[in-house]
């Protein structure tokens, strides 16, 4: 999630940009950081999940960083005017880290929060799988060929709790060398999952199982099909939490989808009512101007993947990875909806057959299946005795 912070002077103009690190669902440490604007030296006191006084930025630095509790000299400056900022791609290797959820883990084996299992035994073997990573920066910041195409780190990783040997599948997106280590690594897969997360669950809660499921897609299913009735451009009429959840909501999208492979299907009347409103969304005085947020949900929606249905009208809602063999269907309400109001949400895997035929064909026009994601992959196995090993491989080739 970036975070848009103004200069906490009056007469200075510096909006300062800065990606937080949310895990949704997830565990989340708050705290402040101060930044020090290079413009005018003001100093501006920001609240933030996972304060870190770690990154290089063109318009201000962090000069400090404490978390709820701690104590710090710079506590009583006050704080800058923050908005969310939607659609931005992070910057470059930063992803939300993986936190386990103790309340609503997707991966769980009777009373056994596999989350916290596979989190704890892969935080063991960073050493290992920092050694592999490295060595493969080396030969990728010498241009070697054959390395220098590396997209993704797949780990898969043998651990033993109580007498049981679980598999975990962790990845991650390389991008490039920065990228290069143990950081970041999302949980995808685990043996012994028997939750079924078919429910009535809070917003909060059906967030944390969206977030994972669009992570798993984004670095292994060969598409990824986003169907939304809505894509909120009542904005300006909302009130002013919904815009934060709002935001939230395509903060996500916007972060978790591969927009390469992704299908956003919407209906034409919500387009049709961007491109008709789009001067009176442009009002200068608005939030949406101040922030230049309306910019980037436009290009989400004007992306040539965008396919709409023309005369449909609809109302479901639903995400899907797509794999060789099956789709994996999350569906429920997933509108935006403050505070705790519960939904309905079931997550299904079916036939590719069934979901071009019973979900897919009546929404969008001449859908094909693309299963042409096949990035080169790097393969880090670590058997339960520590034993590690990694291969390098095009999975059609
Ligand atoms: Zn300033």
């Amino acid at each position: 999630m970036e975070k848009a912070i103004i200069c906490n002077k009056k007469r200075c103009k510096e909006v300062f940009h800065i990606h937080e690190n949310r895990a949704p669902g997830g565990i989340n440490d708050y705290g402040y950081i101060v930044v020090k604007c290079k413009v005018c030296g003001s100093l501006t006191k920001v609240r933030m999940a996972n304060p870190s006084g770690m990154g290089y930025f063109d318009n201000f630095d962090i000069i400090a960083s404490w978390e709820d509790g701690g104590h710090n000299q710079y506590e009583d400056i006050p704080e800058g005017e923050t908005a969310l900022v939607s659609g931005k791609e992070p910057s470059e290797g930063v992803t939300i880290p993986f936190k386990p959820n103790p309340f609503c883990p997707l991966w769980q084996n009777g009373k056994v929060n596999l989350e916290i299992t596979a989190n704890n035994s892969f935080k063991k073997v960073c050493d290992s799988i920092n050694e592999q990573l490295y060595g493969l920066r080396n030969v990728f910041l010498k241009s070697m060929s054959g390395f220098d195409d590396i997209e993704r780190c797949i780990v898969e990783q043998e651990y033993e709790v109580g007498g049981v040997v679980y598999n975990a599948k962790w990845a991650k997106v390389l991008k490039n060398e920065n990228t290069m280590n143990s950081d970041l690594f999302h949980l995808i897969d685990h043996s012994y999952n028997d939750k079924q997360i078919d429910g009535v669950y809070s917003r909060n809660e059906m967030m944390s199982y969206l977030y994972r499921c669009l992570m798993r897609w984004k670095l292994v299913a060969s598409q990824v099909i986003v169907i939304t009735p809505f894509i909120g451009f009542d904005f300006l009429f909302s009130k002013e939490e919904d815009k934060q959840e709002l935001l939230c909501l395509w903060d996500l999208l916007n972060s978790m989808l591969d927009i390469k492979k992704t299908t956003f299907i919407t209906r034409v009347s919500t387009y049709g009512s961007l491109k008709k409103y789009q001067k009176q969304i442009d009002v200068p005085a608005d939030v949406l101007k101040k922030w230049n947020l309306m910019s980037n949900l436009q290009s989400m929606i004007d992306n040539p993947k965008t396919r709409v249905k023309t005369k449909a009208q609809f109302h479901a809602k639903f995400y899907a990875g797509i794999f060789n063999d099956h789709v994996e269907l999350l569906s429920g309400s997933f509108n935006v909806q403050t505070g705790e109001i519960l939904e309905q949400m079931h997550l299904r895997n079916i036939t590719r057959d069934l979901f071009k035929e019973n979900y897919l064909d009546r929404l969008v026009e001449g859908f094909e299946y693309d299963d042409s994601f096949n990035p080169r992959t790097m393969f880090i196995d670590i058997t339960k005795e520590g034993k590690v090993s990694s291969k390098f491989v095009v999975l059609n080739d």
